[in-house]
């Protein structure tokens, strides 16, 4: 189908903690702007226990579900922490699975992001460095439960108005050296 035609989407994108250790970042960020998609939303983040449950609802009963999660909280890297990024553009969804390559990294092509830079621990996880929403159902599902509405610069999904009274840190008003502790 010609590029024009293809229906215009959303996709949830994340350079998973292998990736960031490995430095895979700008390549991966390369890639992903050659296949003419835009970049709506970007965040660097530490996942929680309780996102990381969320996002793998549906892996639950696997065997490797616990190492899983495990994996995606970054308990095996240097790095703790994800890049989540939403991606649009036409047929983003199926361009971005095309782009990662298989889940096992041994069976993905190997010029795909998971075929050139993945790999199977030996306890049998696939640490194929990127996720990407395999359809545009769970790429609502999973954009809405990593980012917060006016965190995209566009309005991809509907919203409602809510009055809510959050407690949030702010910046004191102090100028001080940087500190990199690990909360
Ligand atoms: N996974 C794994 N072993 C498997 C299947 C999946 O370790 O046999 C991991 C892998 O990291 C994968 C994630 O679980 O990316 C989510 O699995 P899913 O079947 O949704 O694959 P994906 O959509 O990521 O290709
Ligand atoms: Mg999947």
């Amino acid at each position: 189908m010609a590029q024009e035609n293809l229906p215009l989407e959303a996709t949830l994108v994340l350079i998973k903690p292998d990736g960031l250790s490995k430095s895979l970042t700008g390549n991966i960020l390369t890639r992903l702007s050659e296949a003419k998609m835009e970049i709506a939303a970007a965040k660097c983040l530490r996942v929680s226990r309780e996102l990381a449950e969320k996002h793998y609802r549906d892996l639950k009963a696997k065997p490797f579900y616990e190492e899983l999660i495990q994996y995606i909280l970054g308990k095996y890297h240097s790095r703790k922490k994800v890049l989540a990024l939403v991606c649009v553009g036409k047929g983003v969804i199926e361009k971005v699975r095309q782009l990662a390559g298989a889940t096992n990294p041994e069976e993905a092509d190997s010029v795909s992001i998971r075929g050139q830079y993945g790999r199977i621990t030996t306890k049998g996880v696939y640490e194929n460095v990127i996720h990407a929403s395999s359809n545009a159902k769970e790429a609502e599902r999973e954009i809405k439960l990593w980012f917060e509405p006016d965190e995209i610069i566009f309005d991809l999904y509907p919203t409602t108005q809510s009055e809510v009274k959050v407690k949030k840190r702010m910046w004191a008003p102090t100028q001080v050296a940087i500190s990199q502790n690990q909360k």
